[in-house]
């Protein structure tokens, strides 16, 4: 389960950001809405606190979730997996005999067929 951040950490934020996203180099004001993100992503183990909270406009809170967070928790899970056995098939034996050995081919110097005449 998501572990939001509290109001009072919230509204720490805010004054931290001073109005601002905290984002760095975007420096956007922010607008109608911005949001409080997991500078860890809760799904890494980041805790709801002012410390794990970034003020973010809404461009820079979709960039990162999209870029960052979700790759890392992925990638996260599939670590956790494959430490506890469990993987993919795609990932796994091929439990098939595969392909049929193919017929010896000739050799592009050796005749198809012995010449017969017209
Ligand atoms: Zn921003």
């Amino acid at each position: 389960m998501r572990r939001e951040f509290s109001k009072e950490v919230k509204r720490q934020a805010l004054k931290r950001a001073a109005g601002k996203c905290e984002a760095k180099g975007c420096g956007a004001l922010h607008g109608v809405k911005f949001h409080f993100d997991h500078v860890i992503a809760d799904g890494l183990g980041g805790e709801p606190t002012l410390d794990n909270c970034a003020v973010l406009c809404h461009v820079c809170h979709d960039e990162k979730t999209r870029k960052h967070d979700v790759p890392r928790i992925a990638k996260m899970k599939r670590i956790r997996d494959k430490h506890n056995g469990i993987t993919s098939p795609r990932g796994a034996k091929i439990q098939s005999r595969g392909f049929a050995k193919a017929p010896p081919q000739r050799k592009a110097s050796s005749p198809i067929e012995k010449w017969r005449g017209f």
